[in-house]
């Protein structure tokens, strides 16, 4: 865990070199709705996805489902609009940035098998709506694919040491780092 000090003030470091409004007010002033394109890779899967379409929505779906258990859940939309929004504001700046998918959703047993937390975001909701996922990127650092996540203020974020990052949509922001 990283102290919150600690963060806020690893935090100030990447505003002072972020461009020049805050994304989040970026998304706000945003006349256009945000795009609904994602790049992903999962195992040997790549993928370039617009979600807005029955089809697009299901091929994400099945990027993010659980693995190990075999099962497709329902991503909460505003976690593929937040992994849009990045991947649209890096894109912005001449970044192109594919996500690759550790995790999305879990069921209970495979939450258990990786000791995630009871209160895990990637379990699915009576509805089978997962709201978190876990990934990293070839091309950027997950440091900064973090700070990138954590600016967006839809949730939590969490930075892995084995170099991956995890985002939710839980709507509170928080942050934490761990092994
Ligand atoms: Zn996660």
């Amino acid at each position: 865990m990283l102290g919150r000090r600690a963060f806020c003030k690893s935090f100030a470091a990447a505003v002072a070199v972020a461009p020049f409004i805050a994304p989040a007010r970026a998304l706000e002033a945003a006349d256009v709705a945000p795009p609904t394109l994602l790049w992903l890779r999962r195992g040997s899967d790549e993928a370039m996805i617009d979600y807005s379409t029955d089809q697009g929505f299901s091929a994400v779906a099945w990027m993010l489902r659980d693995v190990r258990a075999g099962v497709v859940g329902v991503p909460e939309w505003r976690l593929l609009q937040q992994w849009s929004w990045m991947q649209a504001w890096l894109a912005a700046y001449g970044r192109h940035v594919r996500f690759d998918i550790h995790s999305g959703l879990r069921t209970k047993e495979t939450n258990a098998h990786y000791e995630g937390a009871l209160a895990s975001y990637h379990l699915p909701d009576a509805r089978g709506v997962f709201r978190a996922g876990d990934f990293s990127t070839p091309s950027i650092p997950s440091e900064y694919m973090g700070r990138l996540a954590y600016l967006s203020q839809q949730g939590g974020v969490g930075l892995y040491a084995r170099d991956f990052i995890h985002t939710d949509v839980r709507g509170r922001t928080l942050a934490w780092r761990s092994r």
